[in-house]
C-alpha cells in the first residue's frame, strides 16, 4: 500500500486511487480512524465513532472489484449528530437525548449508503444546532485545529473540524442560520447551504423547520458538488422538498456580475476580515468577473427577524422532548406535568431553554401580532429584495463571518454578541437561497494563522452557479 497522504486527498483523488488499487477502502478508513484516535481526544470533533465503518469499507472494496463503485463508494464521512443513522446514538449534543438510538436512516443517509459512503462517526455540535461556537454542546466544546484555545464555530463545529483535522474526507452538517458556513470560515473548509427544499430534511432533528437544510462540508468545491449531487432531490417523506419538474438549473455564465451590499458592512466587522474581503474582490476582478455595488434595503433586519422566527419554530419543535417519547426521563414528580418539567429542566441546556422561552413568548397571544407576524411579513419583503438584487447580478458576495475564530469562553456570557456572528449568513436561510462558503486566506492572531472565508449567494436553485464561481475562486478549474 502506498502511504496515504490525508492532507492532500480529495474525493476524486481517493476514488481514482481506490479504482487503480493504490489503496483499498479499508486502508483508507483505517487511516482516518488512526488519525481520529490521535487528534480527537484534544479537539473533540467526534462524539462517538460508529461500529460499522470497516465493514462498510469492505463492502466498498467489493464494489471496486465488481465494477459497481460510484464516486462516493468507500469515501469516509463524518455525520453531524442530529442526522439519524439507524441503530446509532443520535443525541443532537443534548442531554435529553443521551443514549438515544435512531430507529431509521435520514433520507440523505439512505442516499449516501446506496452510493457506498463509509460513516465514521457522529460529530459534536451546539445542542440541537443552537449556537455559533459548539460551546453549547452537553458534551464539551470542539476546539479549533488552528488554535486550540479558540472555538471551531458552530453549530456544525464537529463536522467542520472532522474535515479540517483530516479526521474525515468530508462530512454532513446542518445550516439553519449559518451553521455550516460560519464554522467553515473559522476552520478553512468549504461549506454549502442549499436552496431551501433541494435536500430532504427527513431524519434531521428539527431546529427551525422553515430554515433548516442539510449540506456538505468538504476540502474543495468539487467535493461539495459531488455530495450535493448525491443527497439532493425530491422526497415523499419531506413535503417541503421541491418537486423535480419545478427545478430549473440556472444558466452558468463564464464571467459573472457579482453584487456587493457595501451598506451592510458598516459596524462590528473585524478590520482583517474587511481587508481580506477586499483582496478577494480584487482576485475575482482579475479572473474577469464584474463587481457591482448593490443595495438590499431590508437585509439589516435579517438577524433580528431570524431571532424571532427561529426560536418560535424551536419552541414548537422541541416540545416533542417530553421524557416519554424519546431519551431522558425523570420521574418522581407528583403528576405527569411535573415529570415533564423535571425532565425538560434537566435535559435541556441553558441556550435551548432560552430559545424555548423566547419562542413561546413571541408566539403567545398578544405578542404574536407584535413580533412573529411582523417578522414573517418582513421575511417576505426580504425575499422581494433578493429577487430584485438578482435581476441585476448573478451572485451576491459578503464575508462569511464578521471575525476570525474567537477564544473559547469569549462570548459565552453575552448571547447577543454570539448572535452577531451570524450577521452575514442568516439572510440566505431567511429567504431560502443557496450559499457557499469558501476559504479566502488567513490572518494572524497570537502568532497563529487563522482562516478567513467569503460567502457567495446565488438565486434560488443556483447551486450550479455557486460551484462554478467557487471553483474559479479557489483555482479548481
Ligand atoms: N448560529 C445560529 C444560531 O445560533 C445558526 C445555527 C444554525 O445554523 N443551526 O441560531
Amino acid at each position: 500500500m502506498t502511504k496515504i497522504n490525508l492532507t492532500d486527498l480529495t474525493i476524486r483523488k481517493a476514488h481514482e486511487a481506490m479504482k487503480t488499487g493504490d489503496f483499498s477502502a479499508r486502508e483508507l478508513t483505517q487511516t482516518y480512524l488512526n488519525k481520529i484516535t490521535e487528534v480527537n481526544p484534544n479537539l473533540n470533533a467526534y462524539l462517538h465513532l460508529f461500529d460499522g465503518a470497516l465493514k462498510q469499507a469492505d463492502e466498498a472494496d467489493k464494489r471496486f472489484k465488481d465494477g459497481t463503485a460510484e464516486l462516493l463508494t468507500g469515501i469516509p464521512m463524518a455525520i453531524k449528530n442530529n442526522i439519524c443513522i439507524k441503530g446509532e446514538i443520535t443525541t443532537a449534543a443534548s442531554k435529553i437525548l443521551e443514549n438515544y438510538r435512531a430507529i431509521y436512516d435520514a433520507t440523505v443517509i439512505e442516499k449516501l449508503r446506496k452510493a457506498g459512503a463509509v460513516f465514521l462517526g457522529g460529530t459534536n455540535m451546539d445542542e440541537f444546532a443552537m449556537g455559533g461556537s459548539t460551546e453549547n454542546s452537553a458534551y464539551g466544546v470542539t476546539k479549533n485545529p488552528y488554535d486550540d484555545t479558540r472555538v471551531s464555530g458552530g453549530s456544525s463545529g464537529g463536522s467542520v473540524v472532522a474535515v479540517a483535522m483530516d479526521g474525515s474526507l468530508a462530512s454532513l452538517g446542518t445550516d439553519t442560520g449559518g451553521s455550516i458556513r460560519q464554522p467553515s470560515s473559522f476552520c478553512g473548509t468549504v461549506g454549502l447551504k442549499t436552496t431551501y427544499g433541494r435536500v430532504s430534511r427527513y431524519g434531521a432533528i428539527a431546529m427551525g423547520s422553515s430554515l433548516d437544510q442539510i449540506g456538505p462540508v468538504t476540502k474543495n468545491v468539487a467535493d461539495a458538488e459531488i455530495i450535493f449531487d448525491c443527497i439532493k432531490g425530491d422526497d415523499d417523506m419531506d413535503s417541503t422538498t421541491i418537486p423535480e419538474n419545478l427545478i430549473k438549473e440556472l444558466k452558468v455564465k463564464e464571467k459573472m456580475t457579482i453584487g456587493i451590499p457595501r451598506h451592510f458592512m458598516k459596524e462590528g466587522i473585524d478590520e482583517d476580515v474587511m481587508k481580506n474581503f477586499d483582496e478577494s474582490i480584487e482576485k475575482l476582478k482579475s479572473l474577469g468577473h464584474v463587481i457591482k455595488d448593490i443595495e438590499i434595503p431590508n437585509i439589516d433586519y435579517a438577524l433580528a427577524t431570524y431571532y424571532i422566527i427561529m426560536p418560535a419554530e424551536v419552541s414548537t419543535n422541541l416540545s416533542r422532548f417530553d421524557g416519554v417519547r424519546f431519551g431522558l426521563y425523570k420521574d418522581g414528580g407528583e403528576n405527569l406535568l411535573q415529570d415533564y418539567m423535571k425532565t425538560r429542566a434537566e435535559g435541556f441546556g441553558p441556550e435551548a431553554r432560552r430559545r424555548i422561552i423566547l419562542g413561546t413568548y413571541v408566539l403567545s397571544a398578544g405578542y404574536y401580532d407584535a413580533y412573529y407576524d411582523k417578522a414573517t411579513a418582513l421575511r417576505e419583503v426580504m425575499k422581494k429584495d433578493f429577487t430584485k438584487a438578482f435581476e441585476e447580478v448573478d451572485i451576491i458576495l459578503t464575508p462569511t463571518a464578521p471575525t476570525p475564530a474567537f477564544k473559547i469562553g469569549e462570548k459565552s456570557d453575552d448571547p447577543v454578541q454570539m448572535y452577531l456572528s451570524d450577521i452575514f449568513t442568516v439572510s440566505a436561510n431567511m429567504v431560502g437561497v443557496p450559499a457557499l462558503a469558501v476559504p479566502s486566506g488567513f490572518t494572524e492572531r497570537d502568532s497563529k494563522q487563522l482562516p478567513l472565508g467569503i460567502q457567495f449567494m446565488a438565486p434560488w436553485m443556483g447551486e450550479n452557479i455557486l460551484f462554478e464561481i467557487g471553483k474559479d475562486f479557489l483555482g479548481e478549474k
